[in-house]
């Protein structure tokens, strides 16, 4: 899709060369796959495509930012102090959605919320954070155990994805025995046990 000047000012050419100077090409290229998935989903979930489509490819644009930027954006942009103790893997969603906006122009508030929540989701979602989420989860790419039964869950209901997703997550960090960021576990307390 060409996406509206409305949305990101940008050619879709000059947006896929700002993207892929950022990203490995594998990374690069899943973007582009979450791209794809999104807009399907858009389509039989009634969401709107254009914005589905936008933020599933910029949606990991800060991916592969170092530490140490996200630190000092931190700081400076006086974002919540709790994320100092959280990593890349929350930090490129939540911050990158400030980067998304100065960078690359795009300042549609749907947009941005969708990034900034494609992670660990939030207790209250739209059609279109939904959305991103779960494409980031099943895009053709995506091959974990779980993946089949993650596809199969978003294919009964958006909303199944969603809490397929954050528990099969939670699961998989506790197995690690990583740090939990709390926004996930608010997110599967709201969507998984009830409230
Ligand atoms: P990706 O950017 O396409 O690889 O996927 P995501 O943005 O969904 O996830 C990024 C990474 O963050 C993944 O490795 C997740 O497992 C991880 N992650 C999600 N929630 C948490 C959390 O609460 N704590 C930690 N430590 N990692 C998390
Ligand atoms: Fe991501
Ligand atoms: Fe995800
Ligand atoms: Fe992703």
């Amino acid at each position: 899709i060409d996406y509206p000047q409305t949305l990101v000012p940008l050619s879709r050419a000059d947006l896929l060369a700002r993207l892929h100077a950022q990203l490995s090409d594998g990374r690069f290229a899943h973007v582009q796959r979450v791209e794809q998935t999104a807009i399907k989903l858009a389509q039989q979930y009634g969401g709107d495509v254009q914005r589905a489509g936008l933020a599933g490819l910029v949606h990991d644009y800060a991916k592969q930012r170092p530490d140490a930027e996200f630190k000092q954006l931190i700081r400076q942009q006086r974002f919540d102090p709790d994320l100092l103790t959280a990593n890349n893997g929350i930090w490129h969603g939540v911050i990158g959605a400030y980067l998304v906006e100065r960078e690359l122009g795009i300042h549609d508030t749907q947009v941005l919320n969708a990034i900034r929540r494609h992670t660990i989701g939030a207790v209250e979602m739209t059609t279109l954070d939904k959305i991103i989420f779960v494409a980031d989860f099943i895009e053709p790419g995506r091959d974990f155990p779980g993946v089949d039964q993650a596809r199969a869950a978003a294919e009964a209901s958006l909303d199944a994805g969603v809490r397929f997703e954050i528990t099969n997550t939670l699961k998989f960090l506790i197995a690690k025995q990583v740090n939990i960021y709390p926004k996930t576990i608010d997110t599967y307390n709201a969507w998984v046990a009830g409230h």
